[in-house]
């Protein structure tokens, strides 16, 4: 069923009234009543309701843009974490290059400034034909639902057993999502007193190419400087570099040489935490501390809706029309940002230049006005190579898709993987600009 003018013209009118009655008679059996609980947002039986879940790049992005295009709507973003955590600049973070203050920031502000509500809950499952949300603080009924939930995990991968799987999550984090796992690892950096430090980059289209080589640039750096005899071995699935290549190879080369053991076709076969031992096809590694990038796939709430797919990239991502944003037989349920299936880079400039995309969308159904014509996100993402001094190279790219083949490809790439001399630091100091610009934008001043 596609949301047509005279659909959306019920849904406002007095079907409506239905749909936008106070949510938590919509299934009271299911409501925890107490009365402590956080209050889920009552919305005016007129006002069309957008609930968007996910309150990173591309959730701040909807929610923002729809509110701007739609103010008649009623917008609420559920969102499970209080604070935002930036994972964009966190390797900068981690090596004491920038405070913790600069990257985290407040929900509440966001909301006041963009307008629209923020709820503090986890989204549990979606009744997809009734379209009601469920989540640890009641029901939501939604006439349009987004579902920006990021990435979750795929340890299967590597075939562990649960036991070794939940030590992989607990005692040697990626540190891909924002979370607890920031914070593991900068200690474990920081407390490391020598040896080999064991970081991997997975195969498929994982989130942020660049940053397992940045994180492993800026922690050889920090090793340097403070004298810690450590060695990065960073052991990469993927048969070369996977983007900006040329600027983090010389890198590799010139600055590290000693400091990083880079390591190509790097598949895991098993992995030995008692005994500190990794073994690939091709070798057996030792380490003395290491954190573990696991494949991606998409949120678990994609799964949890009934929702997700495997994809040529990755598991259990969102199974949308790649063009409309919106899932196969359920045109009022969205999926954007890292949980989506197309190969665009997982990259938080990509996740909320595409969210204001998807806003205009959403808010063309709401006004009752044409769809507007496909636009790509844009991919713009500085990496820095060093801290002393700050250096960087960086990649800025739309996509054009490829009917044939079916996918999306970078269309006009423009990168500047030079770090050396006066261009280098130029781009090592752009880093901070444009994060200013982007938390600027999301959270207001
Ligand atoms: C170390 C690192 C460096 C990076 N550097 C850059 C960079 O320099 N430039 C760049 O552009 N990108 C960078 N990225 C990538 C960027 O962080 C991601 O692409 C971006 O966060 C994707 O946005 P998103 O909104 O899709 O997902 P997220 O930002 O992960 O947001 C998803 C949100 O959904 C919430 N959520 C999930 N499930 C539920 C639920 N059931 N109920 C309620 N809430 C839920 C999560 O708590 C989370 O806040 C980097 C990433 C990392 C890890």
């Amino acid at each position: 069923m596609t949301l047509n003018r005279r659909t959306m013209l019920k849904l406002s009118g007095i079907a409506a009234g239905m749909l936008f009655a106070n949510p938590l008679n919509a299934t009271e059996s299911k409501t925890v009543k107490s009365p402590r609980q956080a209050p889920i947002p009552t919305s005016s039986k007129k006002r069309p309701k957008v609930v968007v879940v996910g309150g990173g790049w591309s959730g701040l992005s909807i929610a923002k843009y729809t509110k701007a295009f739609a103010p008649q709507a009623e917008v609420i973003m559920v969102e499970q974490k209080d604070i935002f955590f930036s994972c964009p600049i966190s390797n900068l973070w981690m090596v004491d290059k920038i405070d913790l203050e600069f990257i985290t920031h407040d929900y509440l502000k966001a909301a006041r400034n963009g307008n629209y509500t923020f709820l503090n809950a986890t989204a549990t499952g979606v009744d997809k034909k009734n379209q009601i949300l469920h989540t640890s603080s009641g029901d939501i009924a939604y006439d349009i639902l987004v579902l920006s939930v990021g990435i979750d995990y795929d340890y299967s991968r590597w075939n562990v057993d649960l036991n070794t799987e939940i030590r992989l999550r607990q005692e040697y984090p990626a540190a891909f999502k924002p979370s607890s796992e920031h914070f593991t690892l900068k200690e474990k950096i920081h407390n490391f007193k020598g040896g080999t430090f064991l970081m991997t980059v997975p195969g498929g289209n994982y989130r942020c190419l660049p940053a397992p080589y940045e994180r492993a640039c800026l922690i050889a750096d920090y090793f340097k400087k403070h004298n810690i005899k450590g060695k990065i071995l960073l052991l990469d699935e993927n048969n070369d570099i996977t983007i900006k290549e040329h600027g983090f190879h010389t890198a590799f080369n010139e600055l590290y040489k000693g400091y990083i053991n880079w390591v190509p076709n790097s598949v895991i076969e098993h992995i030995d935490l008692d005994k500190k031992v990794v073994e690939t096809e091709f070798d057996t590694f030792t380490f003395d501390d290491a954190s573990f990038y696991p494949h991606v796939r998409g949120g678990k709430l994609l799964e949890l809706a009934g929702i997700a797919k495997d994809t040529v990239y990755n598991r259990l991502e969102a199974d949308i029309d790649v063009m409309s944003y919106q899932v196969h037989g359920y045109p009022n349920i969205y999926v954007a940002g890292d949980a989506r299936p197309m190969g665009f880079s997982k990259s938080g400039n990509t996740a909320y230049s595409e969210g204001q995309h998807v806003a205009a969308l959403i808010a063309a159904r709401l006004n009752h006005a044409p769809t507007p014509p496909w636009q790509s996100p844009v991919t713009l993402c500085i990496s820095a190579v060093s801290i002393y001094p700050e250096r960087g190279i960086f990649i800025h790219s739309e996509y054009a898709y490829d009917k044939k083949k079916k996918s999306f490809h970078f269309a006009t790439p423009v990168s500047s993987e030079e770090w050396r001399g006066k261009v280098g630091l130029e781009n090592g100091k752009n880093v901070y600009g444009w994060a200013r610009s982007m938390y600027l934008d999301m959270f207001g001043a």
